[in-house]
């Protein structure tokens, strides 16, 4: 059998059957020192997909960091077919930071496909098209909840291109997305590459959430198992995921303290409370209630807001009768949440 033709990352070329560490130059920061995008790639001997795993595009969304961080340990990666290329911090800036945002406050996620004359985010975005996606057979992106939201692991992707509904459905995220394409993100310029990628959401900016860290690396790993870079698994069935119908953000009635709020993953029932607003300087309560029956995808973890601030959102789903069944397990990944934030309880 011909030997695998390397991969060259820059200009540095990755050999079948070796794991390399690549630095990629971005631009220089004002104080001179140069900044890199480090890329960690495996790529196997044997000919397969090559797919490419990111986080913290948003720089402060840093579960995805610790997502790949932990997917890059297993063992298993050693003998993949095909190619893995993971970025874990895409948005260096903003990871250096802790912001979402680029140092000229852009948005990398509203700035692909991006050009080399463009602004420093458009730069990034350029280099991130040309060195990673346009190598790549498949794509998986990794984000978390903005402004004190957190979010429940769901998948969001384009359901009507056969091979990303199927890397959706082997995902295992509790709750897949049907999403329209946001105007210049990753996920539409990579669209346009004809190149099927997923976008998880897990969890809160700035936090390490377990449960979504976890459902995080397992999908990944299901993912390459469906998609024929590892082995496939007979016995285990995969987690059960529910479909999107509608999703809405249920905002609060008036400004105050919010208290009684619902977790993450809970069902509820339309007209049902899912939180309490309250006057800090009164008693007067307002309770807010479900406009119509789904499941709780997101939630502000800050209990301070003005009227017509999102409170949730609220997911209705395709078929209502598999609610009940995916309750207990989301429930019991909003719990496991509380847990390691020290028993406080409280988008793309
Ligand atoms: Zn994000």
């Amino acid at each position: 059998m011909p030997k695998r033709e390397p991969i060259y990352i820059g200009d540095t070329p990755v050999k079948a059957g070796e794991r390399a560490s690549v630095d990629l130059p971005i631009a220089r920061l004002y104080t001179h020192t140069e900044m890199k995008l480090p890329v960690q790639v495996i790529h196997g001997k044997k000919e397969g997909p090559v797919l490419f795993v990111s986080a913290a595009i948003h720089g402060d969304e840093i579960n995805g960091v610790e997502i790949i961080r932990r997917l890059l340990r297993l063992k298993l990666l050693n003998n993949i077919r095909g190619t893995l290329i993971a970025i874990p911090i895409v948005n260096v800036y903003g990871f250096i930071n802790r912001s979402r945002y680029l140092p000229d406050r852009r948005d990398l996620n509203r700035s692909f496909p991006g050009n080399y004359s463009g602004s420093l985010a458009s730069l990034l975005a350029k280099l991130f098209m040309d060195e990673i996606v346009a190598k790549c057979t498949h794509g998986i992106d990794l984000h978390s909840g903005s402004n004190h939201r957190a979010n429940l692991s769901q998948i969001r992707a384009t359901l009507n291109n056969p091979e990303i509904e199927r890397m959706a459905n082997s995902f295992g995220a509790p709750v897949i997305i049907n999403a329209r394409l946001r105007d210049s993100s990753l996920r539409e310029a990579v669209a346009g590459s004809g190149i099927p990628m997923l976008l998880y959401e897990g969890g809160e900016s700035l936090r390490f959430n377990e449960r979504p860290i976890t459902v995080g690396m397992n999908g990944i790993v299901a993912v390459m198992r469906e998609i024929g870079m590892l082995p496939k698994k007979t016995r285990k069935k995969p987690p059960q995921s529910v479909v999107v119908k509608a999703t809405s953000w249920v905002r609060a009635n008036k400004s105050g303290i919010v208290h009684k709020a619902v977790p993450l993953g809970s069902v509820v029932k339309k007209n049902q409370q899912m939180a309490g607003i309250i006057d800090p300087i009164g008693d007067q309560e307002e309770a807010v209630l479900a406009p119509f029956e789904g499941i709780v995808i997101g939630c502000l973890n800050l209990p301070l807001v003005h009227r017509g601030d999102a409170l949730f959102h609220l997911a209705s789903v395709e078929r209502p009768q598999d609610l009940a069944e995916i309750s207990s397990m989301v429930l019991d990944e909003s719990l496991s949440d509380a847990e390691i934030m020290g028993g406080l309880t409280s988008e793309e």
